[in-house]
């Protein structure tokens, strides 16, 4: 490519190497066709090619660099800027739901049913495994006991559609020490085929249909670029998709109109529904003893800083499933965060309060406004289950296993007024371009964008709703799952 003047011409070109880019990228690679994948961020080859840095690959803590710096107010929204999207740089930690979340979607195609087995798929493509008992640092494993003196089922179900609450060791898509990202799970297979054309550095910055093509328009390198393919897949993630779309002239026409965009197709939900899994923290200082046994296991090598997560069902679920996620998170030698301190994180996991995703220029480098209204729906449901999970979470911290090698409490979140003062988010943002069978829903059940000839989603901005599950392999799931639907499956 050079300039405007040579323009190449894909079958698809997906915008967006994440956690479902590298999915849906590996399936229509496999399917034989020719297919450009766009990504911001760096790409650092095959993993056996040895060339990514040592931060993304260290899955005992979350990596921070390559991040795209989104922020509102208080809120820094990590979201990562580099081949494999967020699976590069994340928690690894693996999960898949209930059954009921995706069956509440009530969507063709998307029952749980139906994706049973892609969900196996993708369990085995991650390789996700569970951490063993003797894996467990001095701090999890403390609380494997606390949790079992206080009457918690013990088990490690995390990838089981039918388990409801417990308490167990995580289930990880990490592979000896290494965080096995969706890069390395789906496109190191299709890396050598000359059918795939991989542009990294490139900033999608908007899209445009015309009869029978589409054009992406990039900035690479100070440089405006165009691709043109016969379907386009966006799969630039929460953020990233809403507001390509919105430069393309998709979105409220109020909205669009204020910043002197054309309205290419009135879609008034384009960048609505935004919801995470909210959540906050009990903590306690770390006591002499444990502080020596952490140094101590730190120096024998891999210690992860979550190993272990209890799921519970709150005064206020409807259903008697699990709408709770408590995950201790200790401080490794490895990262300064929590230095001192441990925390039992609490996060609604049926949450109700809806956020919006705006863009604020046309210019793709500025930041958007991002509201995630934390809490904020007026039946209190989101507080109310916050409330019930931070009282469980100092119950488990006071439990003698643990009371007996901690100190403090140093973060008031028991009351009302603290948990909104310190409620943040598990990293989990989804549901800006929603499926959905109503007419101003973005996209339809196969993730064609509504009132777009030639252009699908493929990412976490697709679920109306947000499973009861860490969203990386539902993201990937997503991946595979519109893979399928656009090679015919
Ligand atoms: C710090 C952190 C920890 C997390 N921990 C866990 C965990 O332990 N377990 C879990 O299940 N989930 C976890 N998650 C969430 C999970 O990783 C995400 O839900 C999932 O990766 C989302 O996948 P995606 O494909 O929708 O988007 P992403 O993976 O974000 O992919 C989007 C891609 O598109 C690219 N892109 C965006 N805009 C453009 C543009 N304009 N032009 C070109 N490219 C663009 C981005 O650079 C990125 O590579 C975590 C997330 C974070 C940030």
């Amino acid at each position: 490519m050079a300039g405007e003047e040579h323009v190449e011409h894909y079958d698809f070109i997906v915008a967006g190497g994440g956690s479902a880019g590298c999915a849906v990228t590996a399936g229509l690679v496999q399917a034989g066709y020719r297919v450009a994948l766009i990504e911001a961020g760096p790409d650092y080859g095959a993993h056996t090619d040895g060339k990514w840095p040592a931060e993304l690959l260290n899955a005992g803590a979350l990596a921070d660099t390559h991040d795209w710096d989104y922020k509102a107010g208080r809120w820094l929204f990590q979201r990562a800027r580099v081949m494999g999207g967020c699976s590069s740089h994340n928690g690894c930690i693996a999960a898949v739901g209930h059954r009921r979340d995706y069956d509440d979607w009530q969507l063709p195609g998307w029952s749980t049913r139906e994706l049973e087995p892609v969900l196996s798929n993708v369990v085995k493509a991650m390789r996700v495994r569970t951490y063993t008992t003797d894996e467990a640092g001095p701090f999890h494993a403390k609380c494997l006991d606390a949790a079992e003196s206080l009457g918690w089922r013990m088990g490690s179900d995390l990838c089981n559609l039918d388990a409801n609450d417990g308490f167990g060791l995580e289930a990880v898509n990490v592979v000896g020490s290494t965080r096995w990202n969706s890069a390395f799970a789906y496109l190191d297979a299709v890396r050598s085929s000359p059918l795939l054309t991989i542009i990294d550095r490139a900033m999608v910055d908007r899209l445009n249909e015309t009869g029978s093509v589409v054009e992406l328009h990039l900035q690479r390198d100070g440089q405006t670029q165009t691709v043109r393919g016969d379907q386009l897949v966006l799969s630039a993630g929460v953020y990233g998709t809403p507001e390509i779309l919105q430069r393309s002239g998709v979105g409220d026409p109020v909205h669009l109109q204020s910043l002197d965009i054309p309205v290419q197709v009135p879609s008034i939900n384009v960048g609505n529904n935004l919801h995470d899994h909210p959540m906050v923290h009990a903590d306690r200082r770390v006591g002499p003893e444990l502080q020596q046994w952490l140094d101590e296991a730190a120096r024998a090598g891999f210690v992860p800083e979550e190993q272990t997560l209890g799921k519970a069902v709150s005064s206020v679920a409807q259903d008697g499933l699990f709408d709770l996620h408590l995950f201790p998170v200790c401080a490794n030698t490895q990262t300064s965060l929590l230095h001192g301190r441990v925390h039992v994180e609490v996060a609604c996991m049926t949450p109700v309060s809806r956020g919006t995703l705006r863009i604020n220029s046309r210019d793709p480098a500025a930041m958007s406004a991002i509201d995630h209204n934390y809490l904020g729906d007026d039946a209190g449901h989101d507080l109310a289950v916050l409330m019930d999970g931070v009282a469980i979470a100092n119950d488990l911290l006071d439990q003698s296993e643990l009371s007996a090698l901690l100190g403090e409490s140093l973060t008031d979140t028991r009351t009302e007024a603290g948990i909104r003062a310190h409620v943040a988010h598990y990293y989990h943002p989804v549901g800006t371009c929603a499926m959905g069978l109503a007419a101003d829903a973005v996209c339809d059940a196969r993730g064609r964008v509504r009132g777009l000839q030639r252009t699908t989603v493929a990412d976490a901005s697709l679920m109306p709703q947000i499973p009861r599950a860490n969203t990386n392999l539902p993201s990937v799931m997503i991946g595979e799952r519109i893979a399928s639907f656009l090679v015919g499956g």
